[in-house]
């Protein structure tokens, strides 16, 4: 699933086409539309120029002249590409091509062409949607902000850092990598974090936030990247078997031996 580091990505993609018109959109799969009819968003994007990209959390923004903006999420193993090639979150560029029988949107920019590829049909395009309903991005999250959220809410620890509405950005994966990295246990309820525990949990998301941006993608944090991170994995820092628990009904991994 995309988290905000590869949305990140895909904002990137398409950030070289602002001030670029929009000269054809072609809507491969009705079914990204969800609720909007065609004709209307048709209407919104064909023509208009992308005045400026944006992302909050796993969301995609694309301000559009005449006042609309265009949002695009991506769902499991949904991206982007601008003539077969995807920017990095780290800087850079690495050609991918996106399957044919895949894509679902196809828009033509000034002569450069963005496909999205999205084999399971879950991307959705949607024109002005309430983006109050969003949290705050995790990449301009505060210590002070995290502190404040987590002890409003007695939600287990791991819920309450994956939910949208508060945070927007942190997925399933990089949630584990948090609470790793924290030695604290995602069960836990939020508002019963000691100071040290919620100065903890800052640091491990500081810490993974800047390693999935350096290393590209949300699977690059430290309990993956150690192959602990399936059944009978063990913790790389204390040899114990990981638990494999829902929370949230997410499936979660943590480590017994150090994360309480
Ligand atoms: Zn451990």
């Amino acid at each position: 699933m995309p988290e905000f580091v590869e949305v990140e990505a895909y904002r990137r993609t398409v950030e070289p086409l602002v001030g670029a018109r929009i000269d054809a959109i072609d809507v491969i799969d009705d079914r990204i539309l969800r609720r909007s009819e065609p004709a209307f968003v048709y209407g919104v994007v064909g023509g208009a120029s992308i005045e400026r990209t944006r992302r909050i959390g796993k969301v995609l923004l694309l301000d559009l002249s005449g006042g609309h903006t265009a949002s695009l999420t991506f769902g499991l193993r949904g991206w982007l590409s601008l003539d077969g090639r995807v920017a990095l979150a780290s800087g850079g560029w690495r050609d991918r091509q996106p399957k044919p029988e895949h894509v679902r949107l196809r828009l033509d920019v000034g002569g450069k062409i963005v496909e999205l590829e999205d084999q399971l049909r879950l991307a959705t395009l949607e024109i002005d949607i309430d983006e109050s309903i969003l949290g705050v991005d995790v990449m301009t999250l505060t210590k002070t902000q995290l502190i404040d959220l987590l002890r409003r809410t007695s939600r287990a620890v791991k819920t309450a850092l994956m939910d949208q509405h508060r945070i927007a950005g942190i997925g399933n994966l990089i949630a584990d990598e948090i609470f790793y990295e924290a030695g604290v246990d995602p069960r836990r309820a939020a508002s019963d974090l000691d100071d040290d525990e919620l100065s903890a949990l800052w640091a491990g998301l500081r810490r993974t936030r800047e390693r999935v941006l350096e290393r590209n993608g949300s699977h690059q944090g430290a309990l993956i990247q150690s192959g602990a991170r399936e059944r009978g994995g063990r913790c790389p820092r204390c040899d114990v078997e990981l638990q494999r628990v829902q929370v949230g009904g997410r499936t979660t991994y943590f480590c017994p031996g150090h994360q309480h």
